[in-house]
């Protein structure tokens, strides 16, 4: 339990400096791509008739990485992998949660029961499949887990369950606006500019994408199994061009998503985000290193949104209560949208304090 008190710098920090920092820290920059090339080793992903899926994956993986390093040096590119070697989707995740990346890009080719039955490029976002097509296309990517030795991580999710996809509709990303965004510019380039066949932006439930903790895309280049896309995704224009279409669209979603931060931030003021004071319920619902507005997209759906400072990273809540039921609602509320480690705080006279301590102070 944590039970430690908010710092007396704490509460200062909170009223005296935030407007600063908020102001200090408006520039926000897109400083590291994690980028995943699909399947590998001695998971081969989808098969054509002269292609695998991880080699197709991971050459235009390899080739988007370089246009970034090439000409974005700012931003900091990690791979996956970089040669043919088989990780767990689990994995996958958490090498871009544990490098603190600002985007994560799963790449992938489609294939379906009946070869040159269909074509076109689509990309995913992390949500509840609308219908059977999106829900096969998961199926298909998430069955990498049986070759898994361990599937500890996955809750003893069975990729081949329609039922269990119902875990995926309880889940909301903070970032799904945000990955919405990156997704529908990467369709762009390769249909607006490139002139692929749209399949559009779509959802359903990847374990790939199921614990990233930032703006994340699984990308379908398109279908292996049929001849002619399968040809053009072998040739090295093709994997050029859908590399530079990727590059093309994270490049424009950096820029947009920095002049945003840049020109919209406005300074978080006492009037936005208050200090603790009084003693009261809330909901503690996300914890982040760097201070985000109140404000910001990635809290929408969230009411009442407050910040405080404690042991060194920012903690967002959700509401003031005077008691511990009405806080508790708010906390179903708030797992309902998807912040499924929302949980009950308790503050006296502006300090953290246990549940127990807050319903002593407040009786008498
Ligand atoms: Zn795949």
């Amino acid at each position: 339990m944590i039970e430690r008190k908010i710092s007396r710098f704490g509460v200062f920090f909170l009223i005296f400096l935030l407007p600063l920092c908020a102001l200090a820290q408006k520039g926000e920059k897109i400083q590291t791509i994690v980028i995943d090339a699909g399947h590998g080793g001695k998971d081969t992903g989808a098969l054509g008739k002269v292609s695998k899926e991880k080699d197709l994956n991971l050459a235009v993986a390899l080739k988007f990485g370089a246009y970034i390093e090439e000409n974005l040096p700012d931003v900091k590119v990690i791979y996956t992998r970089k040669t043919d070697k088989f990780i767990e989707l689990s994995e996958r995740a958490a090498i871009a949660n544990r490098n603190n990346a600002d985007v994560f890009v799963s790449i992938h080719c489609n294939s379906t029961g009946t070869p040159n039955s269909a074509h076109g490029a689509e990309t995913f976002v992390m949500g509840e499949s609308k219908n059977d097509k999106n829900l096969e296309v998961a199926k298909k990517e998430n069955a990498a887990i049986l070759l898994e030795d361990n599937t500890d991580a996955y809750d003893n999710f069975d990729p081949n369950s329609t039922e269990a996809y119902i875990i995926f509709s309880l889940t909301q990303s903070l970032y799904q606006n945000q990955s919405l965004d990156l997704a529908g510019k990467v369709q762009n380039q390769f249909t607006q500019k490139l002139g692929r066949h749209d399949r559009g932006v779509q959802q359903a439930g990847f374990l790939v994408l199921w614990k990233t903790s930032m703006p994340s895309i699984l990308v379908e280049l398109g279908f292996i199994n049929h001849a002619k896309e399968e040809q053009f995704l072998n040739s090295e224009k093709g994997q050029t061009q859908m590399a530079l279409s990727l590059y093309r669209a994270f490049e424009e979603y950096k820029r947009e998503f920095e002049a945003e931060n840049h020109t919209s931030s406005q300074p978080v003021t006492e009037e936005k985000l208050s200090a603790p004071s009084g003693t009261y319920f809330t909901v503690q619902f996300a914890s982040r290193d760097k201070k985000v507005a109140s404000t910001d997209k990635t809290f929408s759906g969230v009411k009442e949104v407050d910040v405080y400072e404690y042991n060194g990273a920012f903690r967002y809540v959700s509401g003031k209560f005077t008691s511990k039921d009405a806080a508790t609602k708010r906390q179903t509320e708030l797992r309902n949208l998807g912040y499924k480690d929302a949980f009950v705080v308790a503050f006296v006279n502006g300090e953290r304090a246990t549940i127990k301590q807050a319903e002593e102070a407040l009786k008498k």
